[in-house]
């Protein structure tokens, strides 16, 4: 029979890798409770009107890439293909807003679904890890969240990093720069690609990070934004920066930054990074200022803002892979055990399950083997300690205990044991 690929653009993720997925979630998540963010878990799958609401007309997610279907009673349902709809409509179905206690901080992490051309870095099943801060308009809480991703991304290990800034202003600005978007590419759009044209009906301002190579040198002359920014909307981008230093965050400004989110607004950010081998898997990290996502959710005016970021965890993985980062970070094997004869089984099955119950990871074989075939799959296992024993040495309280790694051995009486294996493994 042939056997079943994952469906196209999904990929396995086993045992080492897997290792390391769990490791990066963890670090993210504590550097996130450290800012005082706290854990949300919201559904795969939602009304695709989640999506419509939150993520605006000129998204290229809701335009083509999302996984949307109809379910057995015909509702239309969507994969979620980005992790802001979701806390929003949970802040809102839960109430979560009903509290004086603004911002409100989640962060999340799961998986993710877009219809896209699978390529390097870029799956249609993917995990984000993410925040989103809500209530509270302030740069600080900007600064913060852009510090946020930094940090995590700091004690992933990364060092060269490219921390992209810009602003996208307050809405009178973006639609003045708009305009003048529209107007310039209005007399140039012929030469440009098929997507661009979509781009300059539906938000002129996705044309700057158009990734076609020819259309570069004409967004390059384009107006930029920073001439159509309202005096507070450049203040704050100026407060933001300034914020950044003192936290000591690298990072460059690049006017062509935009979001492919249309609620963006203010400050915008994005972490890329080259690896050793020249490989650009794009953006690991992308967020921003947003308004008016909670009022489209029937939301408090008063609180509609935030503040956010998502990670990509299949380009953070594949860039430590290639940076050295992910030495050490599988999971290990304490001990094998290794019972000689049939009736050394069930002690062992017994001493595997004391080992366990002491917070060691102990393997144990259910058929009696011999030494040299238990060593070389203790090997293979990447244990650090064997336990040798048969009946006898049992029946007389001892047992082997070998160190995998120095090859030396020690008789150890098992009341000892305990303590032996502390005082060596831990
Ligand atoms: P975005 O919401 O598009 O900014 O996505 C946030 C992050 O998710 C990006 O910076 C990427 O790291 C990651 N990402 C987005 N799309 C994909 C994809 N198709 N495959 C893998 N990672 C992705």
């Amino acid at each position: 029979m042939p056997t079943i690929n994952p469906v196209k653009g999904t990929h396995d993720i086993i045992a080492d890798e897997a290792d390391v997925y769990s490791y990066i979630e963890s670090v993210f998540a504590k550097e996130a409770e450290s800012f005082g963010y706290r854990h949300i878990v919201t559904p795969v799958l939602e009304h695709t009107e989640v999506f419509d609401r939150a993520t605006g007309e000129g998204s290229d997610v809701v335009r083509k890439e999302m996984y949307t279907f109809l379910d057995k009673a015909e509702r239309s349902v969507t994969l979620r293909p980005e992790g802001t709809a979701g806390v929003m409509r949970s802040i809102m179905t839960n109430k979560l807003y009903a509290t004086p206690d603004m911002p409100l901080k989640y962060y999340y992490s799961g998986t993710t679904y877009r219809y896209e051309r699978p390529q390097l870095g870029r799956y249609r099943e993917f995990r984000q890890i993410g925040v989103e801060c809500v209530g509270e308009d302030s740069v600080y809480l900007d600064a913060e969240t852009v510090a946020l991703a930094a940090r995590t991304l700091q004690k992933l290990g990364f060092k060269d990093l490219r921390l992209k800034i810009n602003t996208l202003g307050d809405k009178a600005s973006r639609e003045n720069y708009k305009e003048a978007l529209r107007a310039f590419f209005a007399t140039r759009i012929d030469q440009m690609c098929p997507d661009c044209h979509e781009r300059l009906r539906l938000n002129p301002l996705r044309i700057l990070d158009c990734k076609v190579p020819e259309d570069h040198a004409l967004v390059a002359d384009a107006p930029k934004m920073k001439d159509y920014l309202s005096p507070e909307s450049l203040e704050r981008y100026q407060k933001t920066l300034d914020l950044l230093r003192l936290l000591d965050i690298p990072f460059e400004e690049d006017d062509t930054l935009v979001r492919g989110l249309d609620y963006y607004g203010e400050i915008v950010f994005e972490v890329h990074c080259i690896s050793p081998e020249g490989n650009d898997y794009g953006a690991i990290c992308g967020g921003g200022h947003y308004e008016g996502i909670l009022t489209n959710f029937g939301g408090p005016k008063e609180i509609d803002v935030g503040v956010g970021f998502a990670m990509g965890v299949e380009r953070v993985y594949a860039l430590m892979k290639e940076f050295g980062l992910i030495g050490g970070l599988a999971s290990t094997l304490d001990i094998y055990l290794m019972p000689l004869g049939e009736e050394a089984i069930r002690p062992a099955y017994e001493l595997g399950d004391t080992l366990r119950g002491l917070g060691y990871s102990a393997l144990v074989p259910y058929k009696p083997g011999k030494l040299g075939a238990y060593f070389k799959k203790a090997e293979r296992k990447g244990a650090r300690y064997a336990i040798i024993f048969g009946e006898t040495e049992l029946q007389n309280g001892f047992v082997q205990v070998k160190d995998l790694t120095k090859q030396q051995q020690e008789e150890v009486n098992l009341k000892e044991l305990p303590d032996y294996l502390a005082a060596h493994l831990r």
